[in-house]
């Protein structure tokens, strides 16, 4: 299954010449009709004579509605650009060239439409040879160009005959397992709920697949498929597709979302691209200005991040980060188009170099300009490594997806930086066949210098808090920014290795020590001697932090030599074990005890008595039941 897209100017003739290919008139809504004007994205299809069938995509040429076109016009396989044998090129025929241009379509077929109208051979001569002008060094420079007249049939023949030619030497659509089907229209059908439907790119669907609506992250499933009106039970990739969704509802889904798989993409809200200016322009680019996006269906507003330059000329080519108003789905290698938004004009537009760049750039570093050309041109080991490089650690699978490469191509490359030590992983070792698609893996020597990070991060954490045994978990996930599952590996990896010791929730430099000066040594003997005159009513934590300070204090509580046993009760650690040691006895001996019972015994106060029984409970040693308690 192949899909085409038209082009040319308004009233050129598209809408009648698909009519007369298809038989289906693609003016679809009742407003087109009134207003006789293609408004939105037409769809038809007919079957080639070698029964491959084809898809139309018929988009608009009103000058109003050229956005409209852009939502339709990405992966299609060829262009059908048509202009009307009467007014010859228009300034739409122009635009919309310069777009099937920047989209880098494959080519296509000229149609001459409207012959019936012209007598005169010498003046289809004259408008042949503009047509053939204008298309020099277009993607359509090569395009056959056919006579047709939509009126009478005249041509039309050999106008499929073209179409299937051109057609048949297209390579098939790639398949990546990863579908995803940029929404260009979306409504209900009684009895069937919401459909989508769009041009299936990178994968094929399955009727009960679980699908993602992106960038909302919407859940459904996939209750029927259809292609051109057949009910299918896989949908691949390259077709028109419509796709019934279970358990998402029409309003919660708008053009320009990305029907994917669970989790197989992430949205994003910034962009590296390849950018040319068309030599048509209006004016230079400059960094900061505001544009629209247009991006598989999607439409959004941007702000242009122009790198490397202040201005580019029209013509010139660039590189730019996109910062994004809403998210996008996207990957390495799609086209886009950029738009003024106000008035309307189509400035130019190129390829995705990065879709998650790691940070807002600095616009001049030549390191950011290098990476981003290798990225653009590099062999698939290239811009493998320089996936990782932006990424960090990250999951094989992840890492395949954000290089945008076909699995054939990455797996070559990804076998050979493994064997040459390049790629290295956290949670596997040895060969290729070891490493699965959730395999945490990172560049070598990304990896030591997170590791490097890493023990930098614990160690300015003992410097400034020497009176703590380690840093929270916690806290230095976050510093280092991973996620969970990343973070949970690779300090795991660190503990077996000696790297690090655990403390509980903390980790440690191994021989990490709490030091006291021998001004503060002084300070804790001489609380140590109050705790040794009354070890059951010992000094309370505020009267601890005013003797010695409340780093100190800290530190005496961290080291294990004081117990706190609430925020104002604390003991010494050897009265603390004995006191312990002789209630567990006394338990034992009586069963079950009252606090008031307890006090009694150690003939001390309600108030420590409390504190300690309520940590004896928290700690599990104790159970409380009413007035009573009994160990657990
Ligand atoms: P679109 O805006 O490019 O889709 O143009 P339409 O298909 O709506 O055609 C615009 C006008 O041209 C309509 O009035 C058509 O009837 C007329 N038209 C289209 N094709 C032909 C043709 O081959 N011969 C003649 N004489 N008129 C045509």
């Amino acid at each position: 299954m192949r899909v085409i897209g038209t082009a040319g100017h308004v009233d050129h003739g598209k809408s009648t010449l698909v009519e007369a290919l298809t038989g289906m008139n693609p003016d679809r809504l009742k407003e087109e009709r009134e207003r006789q004007m293609t408004i939105d994205l037409g769809f038809a299809w007919f079957t080639l004579p070698d029964g491959e069938q084809v898809g139309i995509v018929d988009v608009p040429g009103h000058r109003d509605f050229i956005e409209n076109m852009l939502a339709g016009v990405g992966g299609i396989d060829a262009a059908l650009l048509v202009v009307a044998a009467d007014e010859g090129v228009m300034p739409q025929t122009r635009e919309h060239l310069a777009i099937l241009d920047l989209l880098k379509i494959p080519g296509g077929i000229v149609a001459l439409t409207k012959i019936d109208l012209i007598d005169d051979p010498a003046w289809l001569e004259m408008v042949e040879e503009e047509v053939r002008e204008t298309l020099t060094n277009s993607v359509l420079a090569e395009a056959p160009l056919v006579r047709v007249s939509a009126r009478t049939g005249q041509g039309l023949a050999d106008l499929v005959e073209a179409l299937r030619v051109c057609l048949a030497s297209r390579p098939p659509r790639r398949n990546l397992g990863r579908p995803r089907l940029p929404v260009d229209r979306v409504f209900s059908i009684a009895g069937f709920g919401t459909v989508v439907t769009g041009t299936l790119s990178d994968g094929a669907l399955r009727v009960g697949d679980e699908v993602e609506i992106l960038p909302g992250g919407l859940r459904g499933r996939v209750r029927g498929l259809q292609a051109h009106k057949q009910k299918v039970e896989i949908a691949q990739p390259g077709g028109r597709t419509a796709v019934n969704i279970s358990g998402v509802n029409v309003n919660q889904i708008r053009r320009g979302d990305v029907l994917t798989h669970p989790g197989d993409y992430q949205p994003t809200r910034r962009l590296d691209v390849q950018f040319h200016l068309l030599p048509e322009a209006s004016q230079p680019m400059k960094h900061n200005t505001e544009v629209k996006l247009f991006l598989g269906a999607a439409e959004v507003l941007a702000r242009v991040r122009l790198l490397g330059t202040d201005s580019l000329d029209p013509g010139q080519d660039g590189w730019l980060q996109l910062e994004l108003r809403a998210p996008v789905v996207t990957m390495r290698g799609d086209r886009y188009i950029i738009r003024r938004p106000s008035p309307g004009e189509t400035l130019g537009g190129g390829s995705v170099i990065d879709p998650h760049p790691r940070s807002r750039y600095k616009r001049f570093s030549k390191a950011v300009l290098q990476r981003l050309e290798s990225l653009a041109s590099g062999s698939p080991t290239d811009i493998l490594r320089q996936v990782l490089a932006s990424a960090g650690i990250i999951s094989l699978r992840d890492l395949i997806a954000g290089s945008g490469l076909a699995d054939s191509e990455a797996e070559g490359a990804i076998a050979a930086l493994i064997a040459s030590g390049e790629l290295v992983s956290l949670d596997a070792e040895g060969d290729r066949a070891s490493f699965k698609g959730n395999t945490l893996v990172g560049n070598e020597r990304t990896l030591q210098q997170l590791i490097a990070r890493a023990v930098r991060e614990v160690e300015s954490y003992h410097t400034n808090h020497p009176m703590r045994r380690g840093m929270p978990r916690e806290e230095l996930k976050s510093r280092l920014k991973m996620n969970s599952r990343v973070f949970n590996v690779f300090i795991g990896k660190l503990l077996s290795q000696g790297v690090f010791n655990e403390v509980g929730p903390l980790i440690q430099l191994p021989g990490f020590e709490i030091r006291f000066s021998d001004h503060e040594q002084k300070l804790i003997q001489q609380l140590l001697e109050r705790f040794k005159t009354a070890p059951l009513t010992p000094p309370t934590v505020k009267e601890c932090q005013a003797a010695v300070g409340v780093e100190v204090y800290e530190g005496l509580v961290q080291s294990g030599q004081l117990i706190q046993v609430s925020s104002e009760v604390v003991f010494l650690a050897e009265d603390y074990q004995r006191i312990v040691a002789e209630l567990k006895a006394l338990f034992e001996k009586h069963n079950k005890l009252t606090a008031a019972q307890v006090r009694d015994h150690f003939n001390t106060s309600r108030r420590y008595v409390l504190a300690l029984l309520e940590h004896l409970d928290e700690t599990g040693v104790t159970v409380r039941e009413g007035d009573y308690r009994r160990l657990r």
